[in-house]
């Protein structure tokens, strides 16, 4: 910091008036204090000259100020100290950003820097491995590099709260998996992870699900053949064989439900999404669902209602079938007699909602996140009892998944459940049909 400015301005004025004593001496007063002002200007204009000279060489090479008293030494230790604190931070940035860049190139994982106008601003070396890119692909639009139509859907819809698998394009055998998130304004930082083993395991544990699934189906269904033979001839059995026989039936059945799940399920993680959609017409598929239901659990007496207002929707109609199938059935399995099921559809702001709600038992809060995983089952005994196989709830999410829907349990114990299936405004056919408008609510049993 420069000192107090007293000191040189007394030096100042020192000068001129020694110069005016000795102009006063000589009579030259005027001509003395001009030669003294030249000189203060010229000293002055000597030191701007040398700081001019420092600068320009230090900008090349940092070097020392140039020697100097009073207050042009001042003015070179100051700018010699601002210099070498600027020094100082750029350098620490530098090691910074050179540590920074050292540990993404040794990441296994592609990390890359796209700006707001979504050009590559920056990537790392698995970036090249993994995705291809050079050099030269520098403030190039990563759309232009990355044409896969499943990442330019995902990249461009700009909601990455889940990540997005694909084969690597510069290797089709390959598969990646890509995280986006969104930083700064507008900037994107794009991470990609080469997860072709993992994939491989679960391509290995679906196949397996499947073609164990398909052996068994076989032998399934000559042993529970042969026990509807005997138990249809009962009265030629011993009496001792009748339970054992009856119980092996039950149990052989269950068998073959959970086989039958397990294909359904194994077809919809392996078969892809059909671009092809036929418009599902809501109640009339509830409608129908409903009769299978009754006729499946008529015994015990549900009050059954169909509500609110029909959509086409567009969708595979056997996979819709099943899942809302399986949420009906779920209803009246675990509904005690007499209970009441309410099958509605709704328009919402994002598109419409399929319900199926019960005055059942409901749900403790703690299964709720769970209960789409496969065999996982509140209550073992009561599912075993109902012949459920564990996986109804799995068919429903990867049906709804493939419909770009969602479910939302809502249940509380003692007040019933709601199964709620949210199909985006995009899944709707814009025009229904006048003659399947909204029709009233009906007790239908
Ligand atoms: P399951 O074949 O055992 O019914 P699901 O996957 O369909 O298997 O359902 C998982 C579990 O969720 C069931 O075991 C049951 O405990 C519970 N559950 C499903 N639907 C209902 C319902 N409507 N009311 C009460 N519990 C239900």
């Amino acid at each position: 910091m420069l000192r107090d400015w007293r000191p040189h301005l007394n030096r100042l004025l020192l000068v001129l008036a020694a110069a005016g004593l000795v102009g006063l001496l000589l009579g030259l007063v005027v001509e003395l204090l001009a030669i003294a002002l030249a000189g203060i200007l010229a000293y002055s204009t000597f030191q701007l000259f040398r700081l001019h000279q420092w600068l320009q060489a230090t900008e090349r090479e940092p070097s020392n100020p140039p020697e100097a008293r009073g207050l042009w030494g001042d003015v070179y230790d100051g700018i010699y100290r601002l210099q070498r604190r600027e020094r100082e931070a750029r350098e620490h940035l530098t090691s910074i950003i050179d540590k920074a860049q050292e540990s993404t190139a040794a990441l296994d994982m592609a990390v890359l820097m796209i700006n707001r106008q979504g050009e590559l601003e920056w990537w790392n070396q698995a970036a090249n491995r993994l995705l291809g890119l050079q050099a030269a692909d520098r403030r190039r639009p990563l759309t232009n590099l990355l044409r896969d139509p499943k990442f330019l859907e995902y990249y461009d819809n700009g909601d990455y709260s889940h990540p997005l698998k694909m084969p690597a394009p510069v290797d089709k055998s390959r598969m990646l998996e890509i995280g986006v998130t969104w930083f700064g304004e507008g900037e994107r930082l794009m991470l990609v992870r080469d997860i072709t083993p993992l994939h491989r395991l679960e391509t290995m544990r679906r196949d397996f699900v499947g073609n164990v699934s398909h052996e068994l189906r076989t032998p399934i269904t000559v042993i529970m053949g042969y026990l509807e033979t005997l138990l249809d001839n009962r009265d030629t059995l011993d009496s001792r064989w009748i339970k054992p026989v009856e119980q092996m039936y039950q149990q052989s059945r269950r068998m073959e439900n959970i086989i039958r799940d397990l294909l359904t399920l194994t077809q919809l993680e392996t078969k892809p999404v059909s671009r092809e959609r036929t418009a599902i017409d809501t109640l009339p598929l509830l409608s129908e669902i409903r009769s299978d239901a009754q006729n499946l659990y008529g015994e015990k007496q549900h009050q059954f209602h169909i509500e609110g207002e029909t959509a086409l929707l567009q969708g595979n109609r056997n996979e819709l079938y099943s899942a809302l199938s399986n949420l009906v059935f779920n209803a009246a399995k675990y509904t005690p007699p007499g209970g009441t099921i309410i099958l509605s559809g709704k328009r919402s702001d994002t598109g419409y909602i399929v319900e199926v709600s019960d005055n059942g038992p409901g749900i403790e809060s703690q299964h709720i996140p769970r209960l789409t995983e496969r065999f996982y089952r509140v209550d073992e005994s009561r599912s075993a009892d109902t012949g459920g196989t564990g996986l109804g709830l799995a068919i429903v999410k990867h049906v709804l998944a493939r419909h770009n829907a969602n479910l939302e349990i809502i249940s509380e114990p003692g007040k019933g459940s709601r199964f709620l299936c949210h199909f985006p405004t995009e899944r709707l056919v814009a025009e229904v049909d006048k003659s399947k408008q909204p029709k009233p609510a009906r007790s239908l049993r």
